[in-house]
């Protein structure tokens, strides 16, 4: 029997809800959009406007240019879009000493944690900055400090455990909006008992999106025997449900692209599987999941989970 072919007769299907867009992606696509009806093409996007394989090529097909330099415009005139992860500030200034339009795609929410930092750092504070060094989110928020270098990039609960600061000044916490909410927890109760009292934890950053996404999958964890997650390899919010679907017990847990990537070897004998989308993956890869799923099994039942009911939308600005 081919993998393609109908491998059990009964499979439940748990889809995570929310899963899939977030406010702060609805807005950064809706920008490119109404920048490429406005300016028409070429028009240039600093870094991936959001981290999914699929929007990229769709806009690039559009005439959208990807570049991880404003170096790389030959074009002057035309308009630079800031993605979603936003940038450091250098990269605004930079934009303004060579003449171009900014249209700044920054996640609202990115920048609340961009003021937050400028609000540390104007207080003197030692700062524990909880991300990925090498993610352009963390790489913008760092980037929003000039001339103050009093903070820490922590990774891991281990760099927790053995950051130093050169003073024993107050710490302040900022966190990555897309990480695991019990991985940040875990780090700042680390840095909690060696430090003090950081600014506590209700005032984490992980985003209303990625919680409403984890604590998703962590409900349809206690059903399903596997999990494929839809997005992409650099998404970091997928990774994250990825890594929430294992630290719940799910031995099998998938990140794919699309329906390209499914993982059909590893559901044989699977009788419930789940599934759910990072917060820059489109509905329609899930869909075509879905569709694929019916063709493979005769009985095929959907449960839809619904954890909590997201409504949050964030407005395009028009110029
Ligand atoms: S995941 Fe959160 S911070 Fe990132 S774009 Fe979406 S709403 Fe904004």
């Amino acid at each position: 029997m081919s993998e393609k072919q109908i491998m059990s007769d009964k499979l439940d299907v748990y889809l995570a809800s929310p899963r899939g867009f977030c406010g702060g992606v609805c807005r950064a696509i809706g920008i490119v959009e109404l920048a490429l009806k406005n300016y028409g093409t070429p028009l240039y996007v600093h870094h991936e406007i959001v981290h999914n394989k699929h929007v990229v090529e769709n806009l690039r097909k559009q005439g959208v240019i990807f570049i991880e330099s404003l170096d790389e415009i030959s074009d002057m005139s035309r308009p630079v879009i800031i993605s979603a992860h936003g940038a450091p500030l250098k990269i605004y200034r930079k934009a303004e000493s060579l003449g171009l339009k900014v249209i700044d795609a920054t996640c609202p929410l990115v920048e609340k944690v961009h003021k937050k930092i400028v609000r540390l750092a104007d207080e003197g504070k030692n700062i524990a900055v909880i991300g990925k060094p090498t993610h352009p989110e963390i790489i913008g928020t760092v980037g929003q400090l000039e001339n103050y270098d009093k903070y820490k990039i922590i990774a891991t609960p281990q760099e927790a455990a053995t950051v130093c600061f050169d003073d024993d000044k107050p710490l302040g916490m900022v966190t990555q909006t897309t990480l695991s909410t019990t991985e940040v927890a875990e780090i700042a109760d680390i840095l909690q008992q060696r430090f003090g009292n950081p600014e506590t934890l209700s005032q984490s950053d992980t985003c209303y999106a990625t919680t409403h996404r984890q604590m998703a999958v962590r409900e349809i964890s206690k059903y399903v025997e596997a999990i494929v997650v839809v997005g992409s390899k650099n998404s970091s919010n997928s990774q994250q449900l990825q890594k929430i679907a294992a630290e719940s017990g799910i031995s099998k847990s998938f990140l794919i692209d699309d329906v390209s990537e499914m993982p059909w070897s590893e559901l044989h004998g699977i009788k419930a599987i789940g599934i759910s989308a990072g917060a820059s993956a489109p509905e329609e890869l899930v869909v075509q999941i879905i569709d694929e799923l019916k063709k493979h099994y005769k009985n095929l039942k959907i449960h839809d989970i619904i954890v909590v009911k997201e409504d949050v939308r964030f407005k395009i600005p028009t110029n």
